[in-house]
């Protein structure tokens, strides 16, 4: 049997969002006649009651629950003895199958959360009734431009307002009693494929949003609103503007001089401020996670070197006016999409005898910073996840080290970590007790190679790495080593000896963010379809359920009348889902995500589903030549890998998997393609970059790696490695019964 052409979604490859599916009609979906419960004014939250709010254990009001964003709950009614009778009191059908990555609100019994397309849901936190829904009604062409689905990671919370930023770029204020819109204002520039995906901070009555896109090309900035009227009050970018141009300030001014030539310019430099931020109210200083470069290779962006700030940087701002404060930079020169938009965390540390105020972060490049926060002053730096791309942190200037492997302009090189980083935007949690800061750990590796032929193609991803390096390996053993390499934990690090106390090695990779709470427990969703406890001191499995779908997002906890909940938004989705499908043999079975909501002695069932497991239908004969088929592999790396997955054939969270193409839509190939036949389900036409023949040859490519797929399920490498192998051999079909 030949594999030349067998691919299988792996993994290697990452990110992206296509889209698929109509807007989930939640109003629909609401359930139950509860009468709503007699609640105070809604989301009643102002500057005191968040800079409060660690001692509130009944309200979850900001995403990361603290302004210092620990996601720690000091609540112990549920702890490591009794957590084992914790069931389920409500659970709630998102009817979404895109990425659900929200941290929920809950204000006052009133959980408000947010899904796929930016919608935002509000429940009756004790019973799962639904209060109200909102759908923005995001363009499903602009879908396209989520790099890493359409998800949205949660909403804020002001003065009786909940504010959203949606996918094609808006921040919207909505009424928190009824849903219905105050304001809404646009905060990109529409020429240019900007998204939104995180969650809003509210500081001081001003509403801040940043945005993504650097995989496509942008400039990144966050802006300011007034919380009341939704009028900007400022906006501070990252990355240096036209070249031609006077700087906006001195800190770009700053930042310019250290970027080569003008093509990055082209392109956008990026930069984007696309999840994390924190903010410390008694030194009045908000701190921003900042991106990768637009485009990803700096041999490509700033040809000649530079350190191209403020990539890859931890910045601190004044939230009154935006303006600069310090910066300390975690990967100068970044070339892998080493993002430090990962989540950050303030503390007050023992370090060598004095207490320190401190910022934490585990961004993508593997290390985990210990920085000063008052001046951004680097204490320390460790490798959290096996880490290639540098020796080490020097102590002295608080830089990196550049290992010489890690260059690949010349050579394609295997670097850990992958662009999905060490840790991604899964929330991480800082637990006082134990003094440990616990990571939700991405551990696989990546094939970089420059993109030789790399031209800037507006829309299009634009990150100067050749996908073509990455897909799987056509010799099936170095596949199925490949596969194994691909790895995720939960470690518990010790942020002032900055090393591993313990770890908990999972099944996969792409497992949930994180809570810890004063009852010694660690909560974690996980890829296999399971929510489970662990001893925050030790790491002992202590309670794990079957959901039926793989979990990213963080759980949060929170009471009503004394009684302690435990909520998470259980969907699969997100960068890694797309690129690499869906680990259904483990029970990650579901397309659709739900909310749970747990407590000690929760006697509701969870929804039963009827799974049927599905072969790769045989597609239909094509006539083509192996030049043809090559040509459609390279268009397919090109243009749609990053959403249906590396090597073409998976894709999860929700994208359909060409794999198991119908034969209407193998019919109609060319008027999805091209045409733009499923526009309305968020699957853009590519007429602008593909002509007719180069549709013939994508779809040849596809034929031809289906056909080669069911050779390799029916094999004995199947049998052999029947778990690794199961994504990419079959599918699940599941209806809920309720
Ligand atoms: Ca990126």
């Amino acid at each position: 049997m030949s594999f030349r052409m067998f691919a299988i979604a792996l993994v290697l490859l990452g990110f992206a969002a296509c889209s698929k599916e109509p807007a989930p009609d939640a109003a629909a979906a609401a359930a139950t006649d509860t009468a709503a419960a007699s609640t105070p004014a809604a989301a009643n939250v102002n500057a005191a009651r968040i800079i409060g709010a660690a001692g509130d254990t009944a309200n979850w009001l900001t995403t990361g629950r603290t302004y210092d964003e620990q996601r720690y709950s000091p609540e112990d009614q549920i702890n490591a003895s009794n957590v084992k009778d914790l069931g389920l009191a409500w659970s709630w059908e998102t009817r979404t199958r895109r990425g659900l990555e929200a941290t929920p609100l809950v204000i006052d019994g009133v959980m408000y959360t947010s899904g796929a397309w930016s919608v935002v849901w509000a429940h009756n936190a004790r019973t799962g009734e639904l209060l109200w829904s909102f759908d923005p009604q995001v363009p499903r062409d602009w879908g396209k431009y989520a790099c890493c689905d359409v998800v949205n990671r949660g909403v804020a919370a002001w003065e009786g307002k909940i504010f959203v930023g949606t996918i094609d770029g808006r921040l919207i204020a909505l009424d928190a009693a009824t849903g219905k819109p105050v304001w809404d204002v646009l905060t990109i520039d529409k020429d240019r494929p900007y998204t939104i995906t995180g969650a809003p901070r509210v500081v001081k009555g001003k509403v801040i949003i940043g945005n993504g896109g650097a995989e496509y090309g942008v400039r990144g900035y966050i802006t300011a609103y007034d919380a009341t009227t939704g009028n900007q009050a400022w906006r501070f970018y990252t990355v240096p503007g036209d070249p031609g141009q006077d700087p906006e300030n001195k800190a770009l001014e700053m930042a310019a001089g250290t970027w080569r030539g003008t093509d990055w310019w082209t392109v956008g430099g990026g930069g984007t401020v696309w999840d994390s931020m924190a903010y410390d109210p008694e030194l009045n200083l908000l701190y921003i996670g900042v991106g990768n470069g637009s485009p990803w290779n700096r041999y490509i962006r700033s040809p000649g070197g530079g350190d191209n700030l403020f990539l890859s940087s931890i910045v601190a701002v004044n939230p009154d006016d935006g303006s600069y404060v310090w910066h300390y930079q975690t990967t100068p020169g970044d070339s892998w999409d080493y993002t430090a938009v990962q989540h950050m965390i303030l503390a007050d540390l023992e370090i060598n005898g004095a207490t320190r105020k401190v910022i934490m972060q585990a961004p993508k490049n593997g290390f985990f910073y210990v920085l000063d926060r008052t001046n951004g002053q680097f204490i320390s730096a460790e490798a959290y996840v096996p880490v290639t791309w540098a020796t080490h942190v020097d102590p002295e200037s608080g830089r990196p080290v550049e290992n010489p492997e890690a260059h690949y302009a010349n050579e394609t090189k295997k670097i850990r970590p992958a662009p999905y980083g060490g840790h991604n935007w899964h929330p991480m949690t800082f637990n006082p007790n134990t003094g440990l800061v616990y990571i939700p750990v991405l551990d696989l590796p990546f094939k970089y190679g420059q993109d030789n032929a790399f031209k800037y193609r507006p829309g299009e991803w634009n990150t100067g790495v050749d996908f073509l390096e990455t897909i799987p390996s056509k010799d099936p053993d170095t596949m199925i080593n490949d596969l194994k390499d691909v790895k995720g934990y939960l470690a518990a690090w010790d942020p002032v000896a900055q090393k591993e106390v313990w770890r908990v090695q999972h099944a996969m990779s792409w497992n949930g963010g994180l809570l810890s709470t004063a009852g010694n427990l660690v909560f974690q969703g996980r890829a296999d379809g399971k929510f489970a406890a662990y001893t925050a001191d030790k790491g002992e499995l202590v309670w794990e359920v079957p959901v039926d779908v793989g979990i990213v997002a963080a759980p949060i906890t929170y009471t009503i009348d004394g009684e302690q909940y435990i909520a998470v938004v259980a969907g699969w989705g997100g960068a890694y889902a797309l690129a690499s499908g869906v680990p259904r043999h483990k029970g990650n079975v579901l397309e659709e995500g739900r909310i749970l909501v747990f407590k000690l002695g929760g006697k509701a069932e969870m929804p039963k589903t009827d799974v049927v497991f599905l072969d790769i239908p045989k597609p239909p004969e094509m006539d083509s030549t192996p030049e043809q088929v090559a040509h459609g592999e390279a268009l397919f790396h090109t243009f749609c890998s990053v959403c249906h997955g590396g090597g073409a054939l998976s894709s999860g969270g929700g994208v359909p998997d060409l794999k198991f193409m119908s034969p209407e839509t193998h019919a109609t190939f060319d008027g999805i393609v091209l045409g733009g036949a499923r526009a309305a389900k968020g699957m853009p036409k590519f007429d602008h970059v593909l002509s007719a023949d180069d549709a013939k040859d994508l779809h040849a490519f596809l034929v031809t790696a289906a056909n080669n797929t069911i050779a390799f399920c029916q094999s004995e490498y199947r049998k052999n490695y029947p778990e690794l192998l199961d994504t990419a051999c079959t599918r699940s079909s599941v209806k809920a019964s309720e």
